[in-house]
Formats: C-alpha cells, sequence, structure tokens
C-alpha cells in the first residue's frame, strides 16, 4: 500500500473516458485520489463530480457555463475554485498538490495543458491521441527534460506499454495493434455512400464520445493510433501496424527480434487501461472482473482493407513524410468529422477531404513546434473551404 493516495487531476471529466477514470478512482479510494476536474460546459455534472469526489479545483471551459456556475457557489463543495477558459485548464495542469495529470479533453485542446503538466513535473496520463500526432517530438522531448513519465490510457498503447516492459527497444522488431473495425466492419462497401452520423456511431465493442467513434468508423483512430505509437514508444514507421480484430480482446501484439509474439488482453473497457496507468507499476485488483474462460470464445485477426479504409493508407503515408504531416492529417480529419457529425458532409468525403488537404499542404522537413501549429491551423482553414456550402 502506498503511504499516501496520488493525487489525480482529470481533465476532461464529463466525457466517455472522464467517468471510466472516475469508476476506476471510486473503486480505489485508498489509493487514489481525485484532486481536480475540468470540462468543456455541463457545469451542473461538473458539480455533481465535485460533491461525489471532494473536489475542489474544479475547471470550466465555456464563458457562459462558467458564469453560471459563479452564480451557483452552492452546488459546489465549500471553498471550491473555478477555473475557466484555456488557462484555467494549465493552472489545474500544474496544481501543486498533483502527482499526475490526465488529459482526456477531444482534440488537440489538451496540448497546452499537456505541456503545463510536464513543465510542473507531473506524470501524464495521455487519452488524448490528438495531443502526439500533433506535436509527438516536442511534447516526448519535453517529457525527458523533465523527468516526467507519460502513461498512455489508449488501449492499444497502454497494452504495448505493459507488453514492452523489461524489453530492451533493441529486441522489439514491431507492435501491431488491433483495431475493431468500428460501426461499418461488415457493411459493403457500395452502402457506405449513405451511412449516417447515427450509423456510425453504433459501435460494436466500445462505447466512446462521438469523435473517436467516427474515427473508429473511417479507420482514422487506428492511424491516429499508429502515429501516436511511434512518438510514444520510439519505433520508424515500418514497425509499426494493424490488424483487425472484431472481438477487441486482444489490444496489440508485440513482435520481437526472435519472432516470438507477446498480446495483451482484457474486456474491451477502459477502466483497465486506465487503472493500469493511474496505478503503474502497482496492480491492485480490478474496477471490473477479468475476462471469463468459463465460456468459449475465439479471437479473430484478418488484414486491414486499406483500399475500403482510406484513413489509415494517409496515415501510413504521413507517418513517412513526417515534418508538418501529421498535423495536417490530424486537423483536416478533425474538421471533417465534425461536418459528418452536423449533417454537412457524407462519410465518403471525409477522407477526401483529408487527401485533397494533404496534397495541398506544403512539406516542412523540420518544422519547429510553432511551425507546426501553423501548418494545423492551415490546414483547418483549408478543410473547412473543401466542405460543401452550408444549407441556407
Ligand atoms: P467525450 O466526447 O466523451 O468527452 C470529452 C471530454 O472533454 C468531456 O468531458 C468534455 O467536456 C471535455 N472537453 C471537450 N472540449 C473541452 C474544452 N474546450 N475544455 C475543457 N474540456 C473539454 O470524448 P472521449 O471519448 O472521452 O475521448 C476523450 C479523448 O480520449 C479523445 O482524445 C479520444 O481520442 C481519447 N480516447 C478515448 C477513448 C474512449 O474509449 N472513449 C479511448 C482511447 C482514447
Ligand atoms: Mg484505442
Amino acid at each position: 500500500m502506498s503511504a499516501r493516495r496520488k493525487r489525480i487531476v482529470l481533465l476532461g471529466a464529463t466525457g466517455s473516458i472522464g467517468e471510466s477514470t472516475r469508476r476506476v478512482i471510486a473503486a480505489h479510494r485508498d489509493r487514489l485520489e481525485l484532486v481536480a476536474v475540468a470540462g468543456r460546459g455541463r457545469w451542473e455534472q461538473l458539480a455533481a463530480i465535485a460533491r461525489e469526489h471532494g473536489v475542489r479545483e474544479v475547471g470550466i471551459f465555456d464563458e457562459g457555463a462558467l458564469a453560471a456556475a459563479r452564480a451557483s457557489p452552492a452546488a459546489f463543495p465549500p471553498g471550491t475554485r473555478l477555473h475557466g477558459g484555456l488557462e484555467g485548464l494549465r493552472e489545474l495542469a500544474r496544481l501543486p498538490e498533483a502527482d499526475l495529470v490526465l488529459v482526456a479533453v477531444v482534440g488537440t485542446l489538451g496540448l497546452e495543458p499537456a505541456l503545463a503538466a510536464i513543465a510542473a513535473g507531473k506524470d501524464l496520463a495521455l487519452a488524448s491521441k490528438e495531443i502526439l500526432v500533433l506535436a509527438g517530438p516536442f511534447v516526448m522531448a519535453e517529457a525527458r527534460r523533465h523527468g516526467v513519465r507519460i502513461l498512455p490510457v489508449d488501449s492499444e498503447h497502454n497494452a504495448v506499454f505493459q507488453c514492452l516492459e523489461g524489453h530492451p527497444a533493441a529486441a522489439v522488431r514491431r507492435i501491431v495493434l488491433t483495431a475493431s473495425g468500428g460501426a461499418f466492419r461488415d457493411w459493403p462497401a457500395e452502402r457506405l455512400a449513405q451511412a449516417t452520423p447515427a450509423d456510425a456511431l453504433r459501435h460494436p465493442n466500445w462505447s466512446m464520445g462521438p469523435k473517436i467513434t467516427v474515427d473508429s468508423a473511417t479507420l482514422a483512430n487506428k492511424g491516429l493510433e499508429l502515429i501516436e505509437a511511434q512518438h510514444l514508444f520510439g519505433l520508424r514507421p515500418e514497425q509499426c501496424g494493424a490488424v483487425l480484430h472484431p472481438q477487441s480482446i486482444v489490444h496489440c501484439l508485440v513482435e520481437f527480434t526472435d519472432g516470438a509474439m507477446l498480446a495483451q488482453l482484457c474486456p474491451p473497457s477502459m477502466t483497465f487501461p486506465i487503472q493500469h496507468a493511474l496505478l503503474h507499476p502497482e496492480r491492485p485488483p480490478g474496477t471490473e472482473p477479468a475476462l471469463s474462460l468459463e465460456r468459449a470464445f475465439g479471437l479473430e485477426f484478418r488484414p486491414v482493407d486499406e483500399a475500403r479504409f482510406p484513413m489509415l493508407r494517409l496515415a501510413r503515408e504521413v507517418m513517412v513524410a513526417g515534418g508538418a504531416a501529421p498535423a495536417a492529417y490530424n486537423a483536416a480529419n478533425e474538421v471533417a468529422v465534425a461536418a459528418f457529425l452536423a449533417g454537412r458532409l457524407p462519410f465518403l468525403a471525409i477522407p477526401r477531404v483529408v487527401e485533397t488537404v494533404l496534397a495541398e499542404m506544403p512539406t516542412l522537413p523540420s518544422p519547429d513546434l510553432a511551425a507546426v501549429l501553423a501548418a494545423d491551423a492551415e490546414a483547418r482553414r483549408r478543410a473547412a473551404a473543401h466542405l460543401p456550402a452550408a444549407n441556407p
């Protein structure tokens, strides 16, 4: 048992990862303590979370929701401090009493809070994969400079982290991330043109936020994860692969130079990787039951058809191109997915928008962080210009 509880800051507390994280913390109150939470709006839900966990540092990004919360101080535990906007997220990330910051906000907004946490010497548990896709080399270099750990929360990366422990980098031939195939895994290709947001949000195995669920349907999620893995584990692009595995029980395969493979298995629930990241290197009992071997089940693997999932092919291309190309891939994808979810873009146009933007963007061989952020903004502008005009 640790001498004192590990103090956790949770950015993105009202989302899907946030909910699973709160379950893990509630199941391990002897080892973990939630000290700060943040979300975009939904201040009443944040207040309820603060009351349940006795949290007195609360971040609310949206101005309107922040004003409403300030007008209702009785909803929060006595002495609660409210933090607004991006600066509020940064303040929470460097909270003096915190040991670990879990970043689980959607998209790249979490980059600055993540860098603030690293600079303040906090360990980082990273769910927001877009951060490493945008700025992987900078985030990893900062973590090394400040001697902090980056603990992967994404299930596949958490699985790789577990399989790699104790093995020298030179012994690793490649890693293979498993992909469920998303909502359209079993759809005939000709039906995809009609796919609606409601169809894409019906994920067969995982319950997650809307953006990542659409990314699962295009396999952009796996593309983003390959780029994320490259940075987290210091691998070359050709050492990162993906395989279709419909059951989502095996989360990765790590192949060593002698041809042996290690895999990590657990039920498809994020409490497993979240618990591992929050409590590493301890392994107390799980938040949920382990995989049952009392009933028969099969594990199936098949190659991913990249013709059917162009977002995976594009991810591989931007990994090889390097520079600001992964940032542009991610930025254009964020814009296209938001437009698809808003009913403004057909499903099959998501990869078309991303491919068009990538073709338009200049290549930047070794950009600094400012150039990468500029490329991100430029790719967003260009992607928006390729969306169909909004209905009057
Ligand atoms: P979600 O949409 O369910 O929740 C997002 C959370 O971020 C919410 O709490 C929301 O309030 C908060 N947020 C959004 N914008 C914000 C802002 N401007 N300021 C403060 N908070 C803000 O999303 P999710 O499924 O929980 O995913 C979160 C991240 O974790 C994503 O980057 C996703 O790729 C990654 N991830 C999720 C899963 C999963 O199972 N859900 C698995 C692996 C990785
Ligand atoms: Mg994942």
